[in-house]
């Protein structure tokens, strides 16, 4: 890439199917348009796989496993650690494209490629401390010897949410573990990783190793992959509906599966709270995307004693945002992803509403084009309201009191999903209980955010299975292989 310019970004992504280390049109000629979804404006028509280039891509990455298995890891660590340089090098391009595909103001885009970088970053560091394990038999007759190889060719499914941070990810450890890889983006913004792939082969990646399917058959192109029985492992991120259709499909042929699936993050707040520091944090917390992350904070449990001063500053807080397509400058909140997005917010305000909630400020559509919902801060919520009991993805804030910590941890876990909690208290005692209590599978104290490369990122419950980033990142694009001597 080369013009930071709107035209020039979007000109600048091939925006054909990579399979095999050439750039391909679908066979059957199909594509398959691309929005900004502040202003609903088609960006430009991406290549339509159907189901038998999805299989051309599986073939591509079974024929180039063995040797990529046997590719020296830090051959393979190097190649991901000049595609980091290379994000980097690139982030104002690549941040202005996340932009125009997904909505998220400019600053967030900009840190979403920093942290999708550092994910190559810290796997190109791993690649090469993938060890073993050597010890006598405990009856003395023998030795073991426990290598790791990679899983195999794997299939991996992204998110619209993060288009870039979902597929680094995926992509790092399966690189370093030596997997080969079909991926398939959302059809909602399938340019950022089509500059990713870009990214890589100019890295070094070697023909086949990676493959990017674009289409808007997600379900037709990608069960036939599932079932073949070639692909050994899906790493899945996206909603828990979608996640436990791909787990049946995987029983078939007993694919290793990773899930990263949808959440229902509580915001705990004490009464022995910094309350300033608990606005701050609540803020990043629930409105970095426009509400639309999977770790968002969804459900604010604040104390009795100063859930109106909380609510109250919040709403303060949210009042002063700006709302507005992510390119222009001092814009805080982007758009949702579309109107379906919006018409489902409106529908959660509404219920709360109707069920006695305050709106203390927002609580509707911005007049005008695109697919906007104001920062919304709802006060006196019933626990019983959808907004309460569903995972919101959108930039409302619904605050809930509570009256002593047992209740807070029985609200807090009273939900089907585990990902991501947040607590702000000053009481060390009570933050090592948070830990302890809690079922979520990351826990933010005093802090709205709880994302590192470097850290295990997952759920528990109905949040999904395994974890991405991390040492046990890697273990996922891992078998281990005993042997007896
Ligand atoms: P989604 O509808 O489940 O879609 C996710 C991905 O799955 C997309 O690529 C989608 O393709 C694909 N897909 C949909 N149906 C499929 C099928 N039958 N077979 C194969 N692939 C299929 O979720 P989303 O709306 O994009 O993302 C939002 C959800 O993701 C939220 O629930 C959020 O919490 C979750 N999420 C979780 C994490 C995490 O790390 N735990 C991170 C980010 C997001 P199309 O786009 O083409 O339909």
């Amino acid at each position: 890439m080369s013009a930071v310019t709107e035209s020039g970004v979007v000109d600048a992504v091939t925006k054909e199917l990579f399979i095999g280390g050439k750039w391909t049109p679908a066979t059957s000629g199909a594509t398959f348009p691309v929005h900004d979804p502040a202003t609903g404006a088609v960006l430009c028509e991406v290549a339509d796989a159907s189901a038998s280039d999805g299989m051309a891509a599986l073939d591509a990455a079974v024929s180039a496993q063995a040797e990529w298995a046997a590719h020296p890891p830090r051959e393979r660590g190097e190649i991901l650690r000049r595609a980091y340089d290379a994000l980097l090098a690139r982030q104002e391009e690549l941040a202005l494209l996340m932009t125009l595909e997904m909505g998220k103001p400019l600053a967030e885009s900009r840190g979403e490629v920093a942290y999708a970088a550092e994910f190559f970053r810290w796997f190109a560091e791993e690649a090469v401390r993938i060890d073993g394990g050597y010890a006598v038999a405990p009856n003395g007759s023998g030795r073991f010897l426990v290598t790791k190889q990679p899983v195999g060719p794997s299939l991996l499914i992204t998110p619209w949410n993060f288009p870039m941070a979902m597929g680094t990810r995926k992509i790092g450890p399966a690189v370093a573990a030596g997997c080969t890889m079909v991926v398939k983006p959302a059809e909602q913004t399938p340019l950022s990783m089509l500059a990713l792939a870009r990214i890589l082969a100019d890295a070094g990646l070697p023909d086949g190793v990676l493959n990017v399917v674009t289409t808007s058959d997600a379900g037709g192109v990608m069960e036939p992959l599932i079932r073949d029985g070639r692909a050994r492992k899906l790493s899945f991120t996206g909603s828990t509906a979608v996640g436990r259709l791909l787990l049946e499909q995987c029983a078939d042929k007993v694919l290793r599966t990773s899930m990263e699936l949808g959440g229902n993050a509580p915001f705990v707040v004490f009464a022995d709270a910094d309350l300033d520091a608990a606005v701050d944090g609540a803020t990043v917390a629930k409105l970095r995307n426009a509400g639309q992350s999977c770790v968002a904070a969804n459900r604010f449990l604040v104390h009795d004693s100063v859930a109106r001063e909380f609510a109250r500053r919040l709403a303060d807080r949210f009042a002063g945002l700006r709302v507005g397509r992510g390119d222009v400058a001092g814009v805080d909140v982007g758009p949702l992803i579309d109107a379906k997005a919006v018409a489902k917010v409106a529908e959660l305000v509404d219920d709360a509403t109707d069920r006695g909630a305050q709106v203390l400020t927002g609580g509707g559509r911005p007049d005008g084009p695109g697919t906007f919902f104001e920062p919304t801060v709802l006060a006196g919520v019933d626990r019983d309201a959808r907004a309460v009991r569903e995972e919101i993805f959108g930039p409302v804030a619904p605050v809930v009191g509570f009256a002593d910590d047992d209740e807070a941890f029985a609200l807090a876990n009273d939900t089907e999903y585990g990902l991501a909690a947040y607590a702000y208290t000053t009481s060390l005692d009570r933050a090592l209980r948070v830990g302890a209590e809690l079922d979520a599978g990351m826990i933010g104290i005093n802090r709205g955010m709880v994302s590192d490369a470097s850290a295990p990122f997952g759920g528990m419950k109905q949040s999904g299975l395994g974890r991405e980033g991390g040492e046990a990142g890697l273990e996922e694009f891992l078998e281990t292989v005993y042997v007896a001597l």
